[in-house]
């Protein structure tokens, strides 16, 4: 499949190359932005697992626009990422510790205002692994918000609607005043991609989270207040609360459908547009090279 055709095949891949933003995915922030006003009054923001950066195009865009000269925005991510402007590049691992000793450098000791994160691991082919890296590193993306984010501040993550959705979703509500499952029209209805959007953070008092190397997840959420599986004195097993987010389909009706097709009279031109910005480091950079040299077989 050529360019030209996803261009035709797919609109909001066609619209962010018009637009200039690198991934079609600056339309899922930008519709869930419309429906929860996340950029309201925000002016530090953590944008994790940002590469190629269209969310962070999308922030950059939002805020400088308001005249906001002390905000900043930090982006994140395993990849080497293009300089986005007024937007602080970090390659780092989000799992890791010193990534949020980096970022609260970058903040000077500041909280954040909102934090987003789009992460998604390479994918294996086994479902059941998959499932479970998913699912942790967006406990490693609200560990890290946890231990950033501003009392009263927003998060947003990617997530799966898998088999433990609803532990997830029970799971945060301890820590904000409301948990939704929010699906933007940006997104493939056919996918179990959806977001979750988590407004009011409210850690329990007392409770000061704190990352360390050699700390699990149990202990680290110690006195969050977040329930867990115990055994009860009668040894009757206790289960954790099991909650349904509600669930918001966002994105105005009359946007684009992801999952349509559309022809070229409504609207578009023929013509087939560059990638706004070239992969860094592709995976396939090196093979590149050893043709080149004659070195690949
Ligand atoms: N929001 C981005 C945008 O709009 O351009 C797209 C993000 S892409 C779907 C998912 C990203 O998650 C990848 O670039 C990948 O490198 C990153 N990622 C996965 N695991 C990570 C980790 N442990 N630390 C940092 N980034 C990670």
């Amino acid at each position: 499949m050529g360019k030209s055709s996803k261009d035709k095949r797919d609109l909001y891949y066609r619209k962010a190359k018009e637009e200039g933003y690198r991934a079609r995915s600056a339309f899922k922030l930008l519709q869930l932005n419309e429906q929860f006003q996340l950029f309201k009054d925000v002016k530090r923001v953590v944008d994790l697992c940002a590469a190629p950066g269209s969310w962070s195009q999308v922030l950059s865009r939002e805020i400088f626009s308001r005249d906001e000269p002390d905000a900043k925005i930090v982006a994140v991510d395993l990849q080497p990422m293009a300089s986005i402007p007024n937007v602080t590049t970090l390659q780092a691992d989000i799992t890791h510790p010193k990534t949020l000793a980096k970022i609260l450098e970058i903040f000077g000791g500041e909280p954040a205002d909102f934090v987003c994160s789009d992460g998604a691991p390479d994918v294996t082919g086994l479902h059941d692994l998959d499932e479970y890296i998913q699912a942790q590193l967006i406990l490693c993306a609200l560990q890290l918000t946890t231990c950033i984010l501003k009392p009263g501040g927003n998060f947003v993550a990617k997530i799966f609607r898998g088999r433990d959705i609803d532990l997830l979703y029970s799971q945060l509500g301890y820590l904000f005043d409301k948990v939704i499952c929010a699906k933007p029209r940006a997104s493939r209805g056919t996918s179990l991609e959806s977001f979750i959007v988590c407004l009011g953070y409210r850690p329990r008092p007392g409770w000061t989270p704190t990352l360390r190397e050699d700390g699990s997840t149990e202990e680290f959420f110690e006195g969050s207040g977040i329930g867990r599986a115990s055994l009860r004195d009668d040894l009757e097993l206790e289960e954790e609360e099991r909650v349904i987010a509600p669930f918001i389909a966002c994105g105005d009706l009359s946007a684009y459908d992801s999952d349509a097709t559309y022809t070229l009279e409504e609207g578009f031109s023929s013509t087939s547009l560059d990638p706004v910005q070239m992969p860094t480091a592709p995976p396939y950079k090196k093979a590149l090279e050893m043709k080149r040299k004659g070195l690949l077989k």
